[in-house]
């Protein structure tokens, strides 16, 4: 069966150098390959370099797309560069914040002159509110560019900032898709992704969903936010969100980033173990692990 992956970051040497920046301040000696040692991760060399590791990583697990996140706002050009490499296997999606000055204009120049598909807001981390008209804007830009709309709600835990020994200051409560829900209402011909089945908020997610034809469901990531929700197993939250959503709103994903660990090959494996058992008909997990990305995205 095919398989296209909704959720990859793209971790390029500006993600590494942004998180340099941070800890050690502007002076520009810490480079991408100082960050990676610390990390314990591979360097990414350049974004060509990058982009050619990760068609070799799916090629390896029979993968046949992704969508690759660039994961710091402004860093959407290594993403662009990837993606004009490698059109037929990347589309392009890049965080924007939508309240800081230079947002709207960056997410224009994202989806306008760069081909990115999905602009990525994570709101707990850059603290504004789903219903703010500055996200409502966003929203407009991504429809006059049938663009999607990808949104991090619920916890969030950022690998790489916890292994730096970087502080998150977060507003968990800001990632309410209920509020997400109160925008995307008002432009439903906007995709919009809601990751990790909305990250602890899951019965607000269903609720959203259930409210907004627009709203699909990411399935990355280990999910390890069904801790929070007593006597829940992913199994559970699978069979809830098709009962919901449907199999048309449900987008495989598997929440890669770094090397060498590479394309996360056990979510996809418990993923399809979990579909099985719960009898998922072979064209709803069709739509699930390909079709869903491909109506969205472009054949
Ligand atoms: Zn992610």
């Amino acid at each position: 069966m095919t398989v296209h992956d909704c959720h990859c970051h793209f971790f390029s040497a500006r993600f590494f150098e942004a998180l340099g920046r941070e800890k050690y301040g502007a002076s520009d000696g810490v480079t991408a390959e100082a960050v990676a040692r610390e990390l314990a991760w591979d360097p990414p060399g350049d974004a060509a370099a990058l982009s050619d590791r990760w068609v070799d990583e799916l090629n390896r697990h029979h993968v046949s797309r992704a969508a690759l996140i660039a994961s710091v706002p402004g860093d959407e050009e290594s993403v662009a560069i990837a993606v004009t490499a490698h059109p037929d296997r990347f589309v392009g999606f890049f965080v924007v914040n939508p309240v800081s000055p230079a947002g709207l204009d960056q997410a224009r120049r994202g989806l306008q002159t760069l081909g990115m598909r999905c602009v990525c807001l994570f709101p707990s981390m850059h603290r504004y509110r789903l219903d703010d008209e500055r996200v409502a804007a966003l929203f407009e830009l991504a429809a006059s560019h049938q663009a999607a709309i990808f949104v991090h709600c619920g916890y969030l835990s950022i690998e790489a900032r916890s292994r730096m020994g970087l502080a998150t200051v977060l507003d968990l409560r800001l990632g309410d898709p209920l509020a997400l829900a109160a925008t995307a209402a008002r432009f439903p011909q906007v995709p919009v992704i809601l990751p990790h089945f909305g990250g602890g908020f899951f019965r607000e997610a269903l609720m959203a969903a259930e409210a907004c034809p627009s709203i699909h469901f990411d399935t990355s990531s280990s999910n390890g936010w069904i801790r929070f929700v007593p006597d829940l197993s992913l199994s559970d939250v699978f069979r809830r969100a098709l009962a919901v959503a449907g199999p048309n709103r449900i987008l495989f994903g598997s929440d890669s980033s770094f090397f060498p660990r590479g394309w996360r090959k056990v979510i996809h494996g418990a993923q399809r173990a979990i579909l099985e058992e719960l009898g998922c008909e072979e064209d709803a997990c069709r739509k699930i692990f390909s079709a869903n990305f491909e109506r969205l995205f472009g054949a």
